[in-house]
């Protein structure tokens, strides 16, 4: 089974691209999504997080209260360490936990979506590594339209990721999506083709 990494800033229409590969019928392993579901009302991740960092992480309902838990964690550097020592691990169980189930349905390929694939050096896992890529004007512009998101809001966020310059250097395959919709779609096409014929890197 190929793995097929898939990535971009903030903004650059990673999400639109991973939506088109799943409806080509590719399982796509969405990171952010893995991110919520360890931390759903249940999941040892979760007791452990009211254990560090006490009740106020939850709302009343017993689900977590992200903007409480961020409070506590982000302030100091000890925090975030032990935010992180909780979720990492749960978050690397349950993506290998998926890639596996992949494996066992017998897919050619999946699909990981995760932002940060090549800030945290996980692209070096991969068979293949996919990037989309837009200029920051044209993203801050979708972030606007999109998610309301100010100008300002959005370049901290971009800061906060890796250059795009050392993203798209890490890449296969560069999808430029500075154009319409009607630009990217037959872009995603000519992928889709591509991982058929595509073998995995030795490893
Ligand atoms: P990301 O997942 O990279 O943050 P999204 O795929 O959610 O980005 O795209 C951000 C917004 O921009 C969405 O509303 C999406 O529909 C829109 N969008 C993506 N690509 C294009 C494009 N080529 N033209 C116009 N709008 C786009």
């Amino acid at each position: 089974m190929k793995k097929i990494g898939l990535t971009g800033g903030i903004g650059s229409g990673k999400s639109t691209v991973a939506k088109q590969l799943a409806a080509a019928g590719f399982p796509v392993v969405d990171a952010d999504q893995l991110a919520r579901e360890i931390v759903e009302q249940g999941q040892p991740a979760l007791a452990r997080l009211v254990e560090a960092f006490g009740d106020e992480i939850l709302a009343a309902d017993g689900s977590l209260n992200r903007a409480a838990l961020a409070e506590r964690a982000f302030s100091s550097q000890e925090g975030t360490d032990t935010l992180n020592s909780i979720t990492h691990p749960a978050i690397r169980a349950l993506t290998d936990q998926r890639f596996a189930e992949a494996e066992e349905a017998g897919v050619e390929a999946v699909i990981y979506d995760m932002p940060l694939l090549v800030d945290l050096g996980l692209d070096k896992g991969m068979d293949f590594v996919v990037v989309v890529s837009a200029s920051e004007d044209v993203r801050i512009q979708r972030l606007a339209a999109s998610r309301g998101v100010d100008e300002a809001d959005a370049r901290r966020r971009m800061a906060a990721q890796i250059d795009e310059a050392t993203r798209n250097a890490a890449a296969d395959v560069v999808i430029d999506n500075n154009g319409g919709l009607d630009e990217l779609g037959p872009q995603v096409d000519l992928l889709i083709e591509k991982i058929s014929s595509w073998e995995p890197r030795p490893s």
